[in-house]
């Protein structure tokens, strides 16, 4: 295994795929050594050979994110095996749209225990570590419909949207402790979860966005190095929108 002792360690969720992926991959060509989370771990094994065949560290940590326990243990085993935990990116996060008057209790209970009661458990387990170090950076991806909601999406946007008030609450907590904690929020993102929308739905989008494209996953993660380096210190509290100025007013 690599020497890692000089290196900031990274748990990220939702690294399978997609937007955590991106975030992985240029954490630790950042030179991070990243902890690598989702459920299912062998693209985790995959993009770890991946990470180290191009001289990074990486380590994998599978679990199911909406499991408090094992989410939270997860976490301490990442203290455990590193002796700190520097960076927490809690990036995964499902949708289960439906209409208001059609979402069953299961759909709420689905999006707000994997995209909002994971972020708590996550930033609980992690602030004693960060504490110890007193070093962390704090990043929670939510998503612009938790900044102006959208049709079919009351669960994914009040869960998103609650992460502003939550984040904001933990950086005024960890703040003297030199721990920063910031919301990214990002608009459409060419990844699995966008890849079944209509052209139509695309194509209006565009029409919404100043840049005239829907955003790659890279460009979250270059918000995401940003709000985690040692040079970010300052900034904390923040919800940042990267969607190609999509909500800006
Ligand atoms: P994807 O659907 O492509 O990937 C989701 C990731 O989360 C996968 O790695 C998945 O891995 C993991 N995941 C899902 N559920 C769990 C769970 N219970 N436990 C552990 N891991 C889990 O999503 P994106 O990359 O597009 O989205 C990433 C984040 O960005 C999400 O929070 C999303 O809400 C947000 N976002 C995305 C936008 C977009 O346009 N794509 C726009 C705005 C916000 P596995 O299935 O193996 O567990």
């Amino acid at each position: 295994m690599p020497d890692t002792t000089d290196q900031r360690i990274a748990f990220i969720t939702g690294a399978s795929r997609g937007i955590g992926r991106a975030i992985a991959t240029r954490l630790a060509a950042d030179g991070r050594c990243v902890v690598l989370c989702s459920r299912s771990e062998a693209p985790l094994n995959d993009l770890k050979a991946e990470i180290e065949a191009n001289g990074g560290s990486a380590s994998v940590r599978a679990c199911d994110i909406s499991d408090s326990a094992s989410f939270a243990k997860a976490i301490e085993d990442t203290f455990s095996e590193f002796g700190r935990l520097d960076i927490l990116v809690n990036n995964a996060g499902i949708t289960r749209d439906n209409l208001l008057l059609r979402m069953s209790d299961e759909e709420w209970d689905d999006v707000i225990n994997t995209n909002l009661r994971s972020v708590f458990v996550a930033c609980r387990a992690a602030a004693r570590p960060m504490m110890k170090g007193r070093f962390g950076r704090i990043v929670n991806i939510a998503s612009t419909s938790g900044l102006v909601g959208n049709t079919g999406q009351a669960n994914y946007a009040a869960a998103k949207s609650a992460l502003t008030g939550f984040t904001k609450s933990v950086a005024r907590e960890l703040g003297s402790k030199n721990i920063t904690a910031n919301v990214i929020a990002p608009g459409f993102i060419n990844t699995d979860m966008t890849k079944n929308l209509p052209e139509q739905v695309i194509e209006h989008v565009k029409g919404l966005v100043s840049t005239k494209r829907l955003g790659e996953p890279e460009d979250i993660a270059a918000a995401v190095a940003y709000v985690t380096s040692d040079d970010a210190g300052f900034l904390t509290g923040q919800t940042i929108a990267v969607d190609g100025g999509m909500t800006m007013c």
